[in-house]
């Protein structure tokens, strides 16, 4: 498959939808990115990596992150205990609601919602000496790029901004569903999602979900293949909002999007491909970088149906 040239088409595209969507000004810091920034990449498992447009420059990771703090969760305490505190269905609400978490007594609908994202943060901090290095230091390995550092002017902005994130990580204390402070898990969070990467980090980092949980550099396993899978239905399952069911239907991969307008997706056993778009569509996806993945599986007729 000429991967380069499919990824070129795309950029050409793309082109009048790429300042279509609408940026995610609720964390003023992230407002300030431009609206055109375009950016797209594919790596072959054990193979090479192409790539178009802004796929270089990082970006705001945003919830992507909670992909790899539930790797390090389930790493540290196991399934079995995971799924005391986290449940593992779609949420069909937005992903920081509060009602939602309300009504199912601090108990998040999954790992990917904001209040699941909380108590993995949690489980990270009860059980490491450092969250936030320990995150960072697990990022750089997954991709293999010692550079991924932290915004912390995005950190602050949206600790500034952070309303309902406070108020659900105090729904989920006043549950018991946190073990830390509220404010440190919050600090954890905000600094796992202030993560910035770009397309190439974020395919390699990914390449270990499409290896079954393997590093495909050094052959480490990282994950075990059951604990993969799970991950990786997870993500096929809750990991792109409430659009979910549409973005199984129209692009038909795995994946975890952010409101940066990132989105990590791949085929297990082949690829990870990854898109770049500031601007959102109403579901908090990336309204180019949707498309855009959705026309990768079309032209290529590759998907995991
Ligand atoms: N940091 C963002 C928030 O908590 C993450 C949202 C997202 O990317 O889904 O609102």
């Amino acid at each position: 498959m000429d991967y380069q040239t499919v990824l070129e088409e795309i950029f050409e595209e793309i082109k009048p939808f790429v300042s279509k969507g609408k940026i995610a000004d609720y964390i003023p810091a992230l407002a300030q990115v431009p609206l055109e920034k375009f950016g797209m990449a594919v790596q072959v498992l054990k193979g090479n990596t192409f790539f178009v447009g802004d796929a270089l420059e990082s970006f705001s990771i945003q919830s992507i992150s909670k992909a790899y703090t539930l790797i390090l969760a389930l790493q540290l305490i196991g399934e079995g205990n995971l799924l005391k505190r986290i449940g593992r269905e779609p949420s069909g609400n937005a992903f920081n609601s509060l009602v939602q978490l309300e009504y199912e007594n601090g108990i998040p609908r999954n790992p990917f919602v904001n209040a699941g994202a909380l108590v993995l943060a949690d489980i990270i901090l009860s059980h490491t000496k450092d969250a936030s290095q320990t995150i960072l230091d697990f990022v750089r390995e997954l991709s293999d790029n010692q550079n991924i550092h932290v915004d912390v002017k995005v950190a602050e902005s949206e600790k500034q901004a952070g309303f309902r994130n406070a108020a659900l990580a105090n729904f989920l204390k006043s549950y018991g569903n946190l073990e830390n402070d509220v404010e440190k898990v919050l600090d954890v969070y905000f600094h796992q999602c202030a993560l910035s990467m770009s397309c190439v980090d974020l395919c390699q980092s990914f390449s270990t979900l499409a290896n079954h949980g393997q590093f495909p550099l050094s052959g480490k396993q990282i994950l075990t293949p059951s604990q993969a899978k799970r991950i990786n239905a997870l993500m096929l399952t809750c990991g792109t909002y409430d659009a979910v069911g549409d973005f199984a239907y129209r692009v038909g991969l795995p994946g975890k999007s952010g409101v940066g307008g990132g989105i990590a997706a791949f085929i297990p056993g082949r690829l990870s491909i990854t898109a770049w778009s500031p601007g959102l569509n109403k579901s908090g996806n990336s309204l180019a970088g949707t498309l855009a993945l959705e026309w990768f599986t079309t032209k290529t007729g590759m998907s995991i149906f």
